[in-house]
């Protein structure tokens, strides 16, 4: 599971202070430093461990947290607040329209999970009591088209599709006209993935995305591959204006570093959380219940 190594040394650290009764400025200092070292371990971005690190001993190295009868506990609670901080704070929630269908442009690189993912939120959102589509505009990995209507015959949600002829602009288009008519409130429409960032691949989005004006564009992101996951979701914020970010394999061994520092280096929030392989493992992502978990 994700961010077991980081867990287990907080505790650590946490536990070593709970131990003491009263707390000096240099145990928190002597406990930042091993903070800061577990979550540079975890590949959390350098400059987000270290702002993270100043703001924490500037709340802790009060004299109130000092006066306090149960110090320990005030530091642990003040790195909770700041790492919940840090993840986005209060839960960033799908975008719902005002005029249906809701429409979410999904992105990524191949092999992130989009597909899948797409596949997920569909599920998530028909148990919530919406109607939605799914749309294949992924016209150039083999078989992409295929493995969307698959899960759209085991989820029973229609996927619009018209092979891999025409363009993904025209998919997108004639997709959403399609859901106005069946009265579908939410569409999906997984995109091309490559392996790497590279320009046709992003002006193909940026074309999708002014074609359909999507109220979400959601960047499917692979856990794993930990500050680079960072680095890829820079590089689509910038280019295409992401609303969320969908991180994947967190039920893998990620050291977590992603999770903690997307937020803080591209401003953009993650929305869901996918926790295995099956269709239920995708989870709306709240930074608070993370955090705890983190910390344990
Ligand atoms: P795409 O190329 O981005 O559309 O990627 P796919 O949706 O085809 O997924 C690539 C692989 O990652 C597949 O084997 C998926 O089963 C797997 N996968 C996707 N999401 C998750 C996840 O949250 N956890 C795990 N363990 N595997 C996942």
């Amino acid at each position: 599971m994700a961010f077991e190594g980081l867990s287990s040394r907080l505790q650590n650290v946490f536990s070593k202070l709970k131990g003491k009764g009263k707390v000096s400025e240099e145990d928190v200092n002597d406990a930042m430093r091993e903070v800061r070292l577990a979550l540079l371990e975890a590949d959390v971005n350098f400059k987000v461990v270290k702002e993270f690190i100043s703001k924490v001993k500037e709340k802790a190295i009060g004299q109130e947290v000092m006066k306090s009868f149960t110090p320990a506990m005030v530091v642990i609670d003040i790195v909770n607040k700041e790492l919940t901080e840090l993840m986005g704070g209060a839960q960033s929630k799908l975008a719902k329209s005002n005029r249906p269908p809701t429409v979410i442009l999904m992105v990524g690189l191949q092999g992130a999970g989009k597909t899948t993912a797409s596949g997920k939120l569909a599920k998530l959102l028909q148990k919530q009591n919406h109607k939605p589509m799914l749309v294949a505009a992924d016209i150039y990995r083999p078989a992409a088209i295929k493995q969307l209507q698959t899960l759209g015959e085991q989820l029973k949600v229609p996927v619009f599709a018209l092979g891999d002829q025409v363009s993904p602009v025209e998919i997108a288009k004639q997709g959403i006209e399609q859901a106005k008519q069946e009265h579908h409130d939410y569409v999906i429409i997984d995109t091309a993935g490559r392996l790497q960032i590279d320009e046709s691949l992003m002006e193909e989005l940026k074309q999708i995305k002014d074609a359909v004006q999507p109220d979400e564009v959601l960047l499917v992101v692979d856990a794993m591959i930990g500050q680079e996951a960072v680095n890829v979701a820079e590089s689509f914020h910038h280019q295409l204006e992401l609303s969320g970010i969908v991180l994947t394999k967190l039920d893998g061994d990620t050291r977590g570093g992603a999770a903690i520092s997307v937020k803080a280096v591209t401003g953009c929030p993650i929305k869901f959380a996918g926790m295995g392989e099956k269709l239920d493992a995708l989870e709306p992502f709240h930074p608070e219940r993370m955090a705890s978990r983190i910390l344990g």
